[in-house]
């Protein structure tokens, strides 16, 4: 079963899927948003003149993700129980991120017509830095990117998104109003990923016994990541 977790220490939410609340400034023509974006809360309801709703300007419904406060530089975790293929991704408003492409099917489709077991990735953006390469295999609790203001935003924040994937890694069912992305609360652990990797790591290290014979309880790769989490915490 899939369980997805908080890449982030924070627990702030700024914004949640399927939100509909921001208002972006249009130029003149009423065209197109200024970029950069400059945005506005809806106020009773409605966006202010010289402002239209942002995410239907995008083509969606509303929001595709969950966004989270983050500070600048902050950590980002590969935050679901599968292994995944990074992608290094940017747009074209100078957002970059990474999505983690699940090596397998984990999740029974629930869009449309599609009852199949499917793929899902993680998309994390706005980051200031990935710290994977294209391909790389990634695991839980595995350090991937840097928290920042990158593209579409407008403060530092992760944006955190759960999407149905083909093999190959593309995003499909893109006509879900969503992008592909989905509200993934009912998969939500409301718990930090390195505090649940702690925490099985103690259930593995009993007191007094640190390291049982024959088993190897981390590799070289996390114990490397808890190390950069503690010095840039
Ligand atoms: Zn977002």
């Amino acid at each position: 079963m899939l369980s997805i977790y908080r890449p982030i220490e924070s627990s702030r939410v700024t914004q949640v899927f399927g939100a509909n609340g921001v208002c972006t400034q249009m130029m003149d023509n009423g065209v197109f948003p200024i970029r950069p974006f400059r945005t506005t809360p809806k106020q009773g309801g409605v966006c202010p003149w010289g402002y239209k709703e942002f995410y239907p300007l995008t083509g969606m419904k509303g929001h595709n993700g969950v966004d989270r406060a983050a500070w600048v530089g902050e950590p980002i975790y590969h935050s679901a129980n599968f292994d995944g293929i990074a992608h290094l991704e940017t747009d074209k408003d100078g957002g970059i991120g990474v999505d983690i492409v699940s090596v397998k099917n984990v999740l029974n489709c629930t869009e449309g017509t599609c009852k199949a077991m499917h793929r899902v990735k993680k998309r994390f953006w706005h980051c200031s830095k990935v710290l994977v390469t294209e391909g790389q295999l990634v695991k839980m609790g595995d350090l991937i990117a840097l928290a920042g203001n990158t593209g579409a935003s407008t403060g530092v924040h992760v944006h955190d998104a759960t999407k149905w994937c083909a093999d190959d890694g593309g995003a499909v069912h893109r006509d879900n109003g969503y992008l592909g992305a989905f509200d993934d609360s009912a998969y939500y652990k409301d718990e930090f990923v390195r505090d649940v990797i702690q925490q099985k790591e103690k259930m593995l290290l009993p007191e007094g016994c640190p390291v049982q014979k024959g088993e190897v309880p981390l590799d070289w790769g996390q114990k490397f990541n808890k190390f950069l989490f503690w010095i840039t915490k």
